[in-house]
């Protein structure tokens, strides 16, 4: 597995892969814009061309951009979706212009009995206003909290079939999120790949976030935590991180530093490398 992290773009986009070298990481997933703003000024040039040179210095790949919380592609008001279908184009626009492979997306949520269909409605008509691009659209697998779109491969599965680009969308599998929702990563590690392959397709799975969770298996909760310290534990990792089905697949980690100065990824990244065998 290519291990990475979620890497801050404080002081300029280009700094993220310094962190994500200095953490020594494989990869990154940046935010391309606030995450919780709906407004971003237009990327300039210059801070394009760092941020692709700083690519190039040290190499980290592939990468990511994570979209936006506030977006809800799922929304049963037809004025909201239609804005959220243009801030998701933003997102997609944004991170081809920095020549990222995908944007990982929470695929929203709504209690509408039609929340699959507006969730790849939305998805096709943002994939319309970006022909042409590379990037791609990585559906997150959720917790299960509240009304949120996503948490069962079925419902993946079904948001996929209705997405006419097939090539620009994929998963990324939350290990913390899937294991709140009800998947036995830590006891049925086998029998999790089966179902996901069987119903979604393994070739779907596009890249990981890697976080132990704080809360139990099936809890519903989405809260993260370091490497072998949450309710996951070490063992799931040690065998996924050995699997050789995701040796090229790319997993970034979503953690929080406890206190200003802690290096919480570089540590925790230490630890996943800790694992291969
Ligand atoms: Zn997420
Ligand atoms: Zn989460």
């Amino acid at each position: 597995m290519l291990l990475g992290a979620h890497e801050s773009t404080s002081g300029g986009y280009y700094k993220a892969f310094l962190r994500g070298k200095e953490d020594d990481c494989d990869c990154i997933q940046v935010f391309t814009k606030s995450p919780r703003m709906w407004n971003a000024k237009p990327l300039k040039e210059k801070e394009i061309k760092k941020f692709k040179d700083a690519q190039s210095d040290t190499k980290l790949e592939p990468n990511v951009s994570h979209a936006m919380y506030l977006l809800n592609i799922a929304n049963s008001d037809a004025k909201k979706l239609a804005k959220a279908v243009d801030y998701l184009t933003v997102e997609l626009e944004r991170a081809e212009q920095l020549g990222l492979m995908g944007v990982v997306l929470h695929p929203g949520f709504s209690a509408d009995k039609n929340r699959i269909s507006l969730v790849a409605d939305s998805i096709n008509k943002a994939f319309d206003k970006t022909k042409g691009f590379k990037v791609m659209l990585l559906l997150e697998s959720m917790a299960g909290q509240g009304n949120s779109v996503g948490s069962t491969f079925e419902e993946l599965r079904d948001i996929i079939k209705l997405v006419s680009n097939k090539k620009r969308i994929g998963v990324c599998f939350d290990t913390c999120h899937s294991f709140s929702a009800g998947y036995d990563i830590v006891n049925d590690y086998e029998g999790v790949w089966k179902s996901f392959d069987k119903i979604i397709g393994l070739k779907k799975l596009v890249c990981f976030h890697l976080n132990d969770s704080q809360y139990g298996f099936n809890s519903k909760h989405d809260r993260h935590e370091e490497i072998g310290e949450g309710k996951i534990g070490s063992g799931f990792f040690k065998k996924l991180v050995n699997d050789k089905r995701f040796a090229k697949t790319p997993g970034y980690m979503e953690l929080r530093p406890k206190s200003e100065n802690d290096p919480i990824y570089a540590r925790n990244i230490k630890r996943l490398r800790n694992m291969v065998q």
